[in-house]
């Protein structure tokens, strides 16, 4: 009996020294995304509270009501399944070269100058 039969794993490093630093590779992208995802789920968190905290003043100060969100709600969905059901922002014209470049750029890719704010959402 070898000692890579009493302790596998340790024999399986010396065996396959590829698989294994793929595997541990592997082990930290899956870390890394696990991290990402737990930020990603307190920012969701934050944000849902920030949501429910401005409807409620919104229903208070506009006497809105849930069927007037709702209403809304659903024509943003209808809006967005044009798009491939992903809200896809439109590009908008540089002043200086009259390019399109994405909503979310805060310069010009092509030219270089400063693009105004398009919406209060750019860049979110
Ligand atoms: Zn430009």
């Amino acid at each position: 009996m070898s000692s890579d039969d009493f302790h596998p794993g340790l024999g399986a490093r010396s065996k396959h020294p590829d698989l294994v630093s793929r595997a541990e590779g592997l082990g930290r992208d899956l870390s890394a995304i696990e991290e990402r995802l737990s930020k990603l789920e307190t920012r969701y968190d934050e944000l849902r509270m920030v949501n429910l905290a401005l409807w409620g003043l919104l229903k208070e100060s506009l006497k809105a009501t849930d069927a007037d969100l709702i209403d809304r709600i659903l024509k943003l969905e209808a809006a967005c399944a044009k798009r491939g059901g992903r809200y896809v922002r439109e590009p908008r014209t540089c002043a200086a070269c009259s390019r399109a470049v994405p909503e979310e750029k805060p310069t010009c890719m092509y030219c270089g100058a400063a693009l105004q704010r398009a919406t209060p959402f750019q860049g979110t």
